[in-house]
């Protein structure tokens, strides 16, 4: 194999150095793993938007090789929890650095004016971003690609206004319709001045051993087109969960009040394929095309008939949190909503797990309209055309409660009171699973409290006919937590979780020319990585002992039933003794 290079980059004087770091990807394979090496030899304590606070993209030794092997981590102190941030896009960006030549792509500093970067393999600028703040993330991309010329593909990675702002709850945004979208990467883009960073490059990596890599790849690409593997992503995507998910109620429903939604099917991805699917669109180097394109049009000017037309993309975690955790039925004014997200640059789970917060505070009396605060709206679930107003004013930064929104639920309910109702777990929004206690153990205990740690959703799921014991379900969980290290160590897409077994990653190395892995090895590191996201975590404040069931959660019927605060905090204090198992593999230098 070639060396594998980083390329540093320091915003503060526009320097860059290319360094080989082949000895990281052999030790931690890449992605993941040689990220969270980067960012534990961090200075302890920095502030997420201190200039020195790195942000780190890495790609793995499979990306632009194998199917599906898309994905590019992104790794930085998050604004919003504290600690680990780390988040994951497609699109074309893993394609673009692996054509850089470069598998780390490593920023620092702050600009001293708004600033995009353009890296390809023989330059790194840093351009004047001027005219480019304060544009939407879709408005950015337009005017970079029509700028930016390449004869390659590149990629486009940019913040909307919520990233310059620095809210903790802002994305970045990947190409035509992926997202870094949790934990607050655009934030920290935005503390450092840097609007957008535009990759691109034709380098190709000689293939040595081409006849075991070509029957390799074959069989990986066989796996994805001709087996039933995939289908499920590309026909109806994951928004196919909305209603069965209801069915069990499982559907977090005004803001995870109840399980079924009586409106599931008006939102499910049956319903948005027929009124609004209008492409399936991939990211670079897939079959698949799981990525459901949705058009919305709108008229811009009311006095005249004159109308725009979006695409928009939709998936199960953008339903739920405009639709069903808001109580909205309608697919078109989901879009609505989903399309200031868009332009804001927001998450979309975090935004809309908020509002959800701020409709409960606000009929509880928390929000008091006599002090103004909403100035004068009337927050209600199901009310798409007052949510309308909350966001543009969030957007706007109307008034202090306003501005406060787009900094999370965990901090509103702190300052305005109601933290029954802020669902989120280690601060971050929980996502669109309430099948039970290992959907919220998994958000809780996973490195970056999102349900793709550890699928306790689908443990949940499967034990509604199985009846295992706790102790079984947390170990399970625990070992799917620290087999996806390896899995995001190479950064594939977790769709294709089960096409990537370990025989499958041996045979892909060994195909590759990367000898010596087996699967002792695989499962050492893997564990080993997840120590050291644990250390990081630790290092910056985080405490299994602080975790608690939201409120809200401890009374609410799950697809599992009644989960009591008890039995979560047991099983929390279960998985931290797992974990404590891991830390044994720490490499020496983060003991
Ligand atoms: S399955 Fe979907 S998200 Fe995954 S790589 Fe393919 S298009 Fe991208």
């Amino acid at each position: 194999m070639p060396a594998f290079k980083m390329l540093d980059i320091n915003l503060a004087d526009g320097s860059s150095k290319v360094t080989d770091i082949s000895e990281l990807f052999e030790r931690y394979l890449g992605g993941t793993g040689v990220g969270t090496s980067l960012l534990l030899d961090t200075p302890t304590g920095l502030d997420p938007y201190a200039p020195e606070s790195p942000i780190i993209f890495a790609i793995g030794p499979f990306s632009s090789v194998y199917p599906v092997a898309t994905k590019t981590v992104a790794l930085f102190r998050s604004p919003l929890t504290g600690n680990l941030g780390e988040s994951y896009a497609g699109g074309r960006l893993a394609l673009a650095m692996y054509g850089a030549g470069f598998h780390v792509i490593r920023i620092v500093g702050h600009a001293e004016f708004p600033c995009y970067l353009t890296i390809d393999e023989e330059k790194v600028e840093v351009h004047r971003a001027n005219s480019l703040w304060g544009s939407s993330a879709l408005a950015a991309e337009r005017m970079l690609r029509d700028h930016e010329e390449s004869s390659y593909k590149r990629s486009i990675v940019r913040i909307g206004p919520a990233g310059e702002r620095r809210s903790p709850i802002a994305g970045a945004t990947v190409d035509s319709a992926r997202h870094f979208g949790r934990l607050g990467l655009g934030g920290v883009m935005g503390s450092k001045n840097l609007k957008a960073v535009v990759v691109t490059g034709g380098r190709y990596w000689p293939i040595v051993e081409k006849a075991k890599y070509n029957d390799f790849y074959k069989k990986l690409f066989d796996a994805v087109v001709k087996s039933t593997a995939m289908k499920k992503y590309h026909d109806l995507g994951t928004a196919m969960n909305v209603v069965p998910l209801s069915r069990i109620n499982g559907l977090p429903t005004r803001n995870f009040g109840q399980g079924f939604f009586e409106g599931a099917s008006d939102i499910s991805g049956e319903s948005f394929a027929e009124k609004h699917l209008t492409q399936h669109i991939a990211c670079a180097h897939c079959q698949t095309g799981c990525i459901h394109m949705a058009t919305l049009r709108t008229r811009f000017n009311p006095e005249e008939h004159q109308y725009k037309t979006f695409k928009i993309s939709y998936d199960h975690e953008l339903i739920y949190s405009f639709g069903s955790n808001l109580s909205i039925q309608s697919p078109e004014e989901i879009l609505q909503l989903l399309l200031l997200v868009e332009k804001q640059g927001w998450d979309a789970m975090s935004i809309g797990v908020t509002i959800a917060w701020a409709i409960d505070a606000f009929q509880a009396g928390l929000l008091n309209l006599s002090q103004n605060m909403t100035d004068g709206l009337v927050l209600n679930f199901g009310d798409a055309s007052t949510i309308e107003k909350v966001l543009r004013r969030v957007g706007n930064g109307h008034n202090e409660f306003y501005r406060d929104l787009e900094k999370g639920s965990w901090f509103c309910s702190n300052k305005y009171g109601g933290k029954e109702f802020a669902v989120a777990f280690g601060k971050n929004e929980a996502p669109g699973y309430m099948t039970g206690l290992y959907a919220f153990l998994g958000y809780a205990t996973g490195v970056r409290h999102s349900h793709l740690d550890s699928a306790g959703y689908s443990v949940d799921q499967k034990n509604l006919n199985e009846n295992k014991t706790d102790v079984e379900l947390v170990k399970g969980l625990h070992a799917e937590a620290t087999w996806r290290m390896a899995l995001n160590s190479l950064v594939i897409c977790l769709f294709a979780r089960n096409i990537y077994t370990k025989e499958a990653i041996l045979e892909g190395l060994e195909s590759l020319g990367i000898h010596g892995w087996d699967e002792a090895r695989l499962m050492t590191t893997a564990r080993r990585i997840h120590a050291m996201k644990m250390r990081y975590k630790e290092r910056c404040g985080f405490r299994f002992d602080d975790l608690t069931l939201p409120g809200k959660l401890a009374s609410v019927f799950t697809s599992a039933g009644k989960v009591s605060s008890d039995r979560f905090i047991q099983q929390v204090a279960a998985y931290k003794e797992l974990t404590a198992g891991d830390m044994l593999e720490l490499p020496d230098e983060y003991r």
